[in-house]
């Protein structure tokens, strides 16, 4: 009947707009070369960043000590307390603590946040046995990890430039985070110092480094997406400090602003981001990471709701509440592998309260999460794939093969399988066998944490 007639044109449509093929894979991987291109020759230059972190060298395995490490950039944070023993005996203890972040203070005042956070790390340091604690007279040591867009002014000193992924926090931005945060530590007594101030990307870059030397860039797909990369310094006209003894300098791209006329966009993305927290920003983040996969998908079904009856004659009222339908269950309902998609029926019944669909419904719905996946996956990998041409390593080298690594890691990438699958096979399709076969994605088991405190520990003011 008309009805399934008009779901069938909307997902067609759907498609087609969503539509990566190689060729436009490779537009949207040369956009982003020549935007990098940009970012690094001058500050402003380009909607991509490429932001100095001024860490010109990467652990090497020697690290020695006890560190701590703070990770906030999404809905929760991490605490991480490291002893670190050298090439012998690598990483000898880590205590981990996640604290999820209330609500209201992402969107409160900056000191409300920093307390709390602070108040949570002095929990954590009163946790600390015999055999961990600082040396005495020595004040304990912290890398930052804070995921969000930030002006570098030193390893130890950043101003925020803007908030993502939700947060909103009026009055932070603009402040150094790294003061924000020794004044929060202060005030509640903690003797603790931040050494390094560093992004979540970098972090999982120091860390995929730690334990891989082939490792050259980092990759975040979790609730956002970001990456960072080992660049020659004299590939930063922007550059005019010091020439650093490594002759390299991470770059920090912030490629969730990323924006090119390449980019396979629809009215829907439209939607999502005129109802966004930030309208006209971080275009590339909101195609592919996962705070924004599930609202997408709620917003094409609303449409097909609206449009072609698709659940009835009545628009289910939970299906109008934005981010109501998120990313995990989405995946969850995309994973469905039951004759009849039970799961996406109990996901549509439960968390939309549409009850009684049919089979021929829940296919649609499975439809939309892939193309809607599919569609981020391939973009992700599209932006890995240029971040290698960038650094010359799309190609294979004449005699000796150069062997790349990337680290990877976030929720995204780490959980929705079919989204990591797709970007491994894409990345494939994009470098061919023979490089493919020598570039690798490492999934780093919070790389980010631990890079912290390894790059804390290269910081360390008792060095
Ligand atoms: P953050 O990015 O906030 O630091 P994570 O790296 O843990 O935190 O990523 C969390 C994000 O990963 C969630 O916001 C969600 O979008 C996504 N995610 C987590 N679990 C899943 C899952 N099972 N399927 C799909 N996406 C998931
Ligand atoms: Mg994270």
């Amino acid at each position: 009947d008309g009805k399934w007639e008009r779901a069938a044109v909307i997902v067609k449509e759907l498609e087609e707009k969503c539509g990566t093929p190689v060729w436009k894979l490779r537009q949207v991987a040369d956009a982003m070369v020549a935007e990098m291109h940009a970012g690094l020759a001058s500050d402003g230059g380009s909607k991509l960043k490429m932001i100095i972190s001024y860490v010109d060298s990467l652990p090497t395995g020697d690290e020695k000590g006890l560190y701590y490490a703070l990770d906030l950039g999404g809905t929760n944070f991490r605490i991480l307390r490291v002893h670190l023993g050298g090439k012998e005996r690598g990483i000898i203890k880590r205590e981990f603590e996640e604290v999820s972040i209330p609500p209201h203070l992402m969107t409160g005042s900056s000191n409300e946040l920093f307390d709390f956070i602070a108040t949570a790390l002095a929990k954590f340091v009163a946790t600390e046995g015999e055999d961990s604690r600082p040396f005495p007279g020595r004040q304990r040591e912290l890398g930052f990890t804070f995921s969000f867009p930030v002006r570098q002014t030193s390893i130890t000193s950043g101003t925020l430039i803007k908030w993502t992924k939700g947060f909103s926090i009026e009055d932070a931005v603009g402040e150094d985070v790294v003061s924000e945060l020794n004044k929060a530590m202060e005030r509640v007594g903690l003797d603790m110092r931040v050494a390094a101030l560093v992004n979540d990307t970098i972090g999982t870059l120091a860390g995929g480094r730690y334990y891989n030397p082939d490792v050259v860039a980092a990759v975040i797909l979790g609730t956002g997406t970001n990456a960072a990369y080992v660049e020659r310094i004299h590939a930063i006209p922007k550059w005019h400090g010091p020439l650093p003894k490594s002759g390299e300098m991470v770059i920090n791209t912030e490629w969730g602003n990323f924006q090119s006329s390449h980019l396979p966009l629809t009215e829907y993305d439209q939607t999502l981001d005129d109802e966004s927290l930030n309208p006209g920003e971080q275009t590339y983040e909101k195609l592919i990471s996962g705070m924004y996969l599930g609202e997408i998908v709620r917003i094409v079904l609303l449409r097909m709701a609206e449009e072609s009856a698709l659940f009835g004659d009545i628009i289910p009222p939970k299906l109008k509440i934005p981010f109501i339908l998120r990313t995990p269950d989405m995946s969850t309902m995309h994973h469905d592998t039951s004759s009849d998609l039970t799961v996406v029926g109990e996901k549509l019944s439960y968390l939309l309260e549409i009850s009684d669909t049919t089979l021929r419904m829940r296919k649609v719905v499975v439809n939309v999460c892939g193309i809607v996946a599919t569609r981020g996956a391939r973009l992700a990998a599209a932006g890995i794939f240029g971040i290698l041409k960038k650094l010359g390593r799309d190609t294979v080298m004449d005699r000796e093969k150069q062997r790349s690594a990337i680290a990877l890691d976030g929720g995204l990438f780490e959980h929705y399988t079919k989204f990591r699958d797709c970007v491994e096979g894409t990345l494939r399709e994009l470098l061919g066998p023979e490089v493919a076969d020598n570039t690798v994605l490492v999934l780093s088991e919070d790389g980010s944490g631990i890079g912290a405190a390894l790059l804390a520990a290269s910081h360390s003011q008792y060095l």
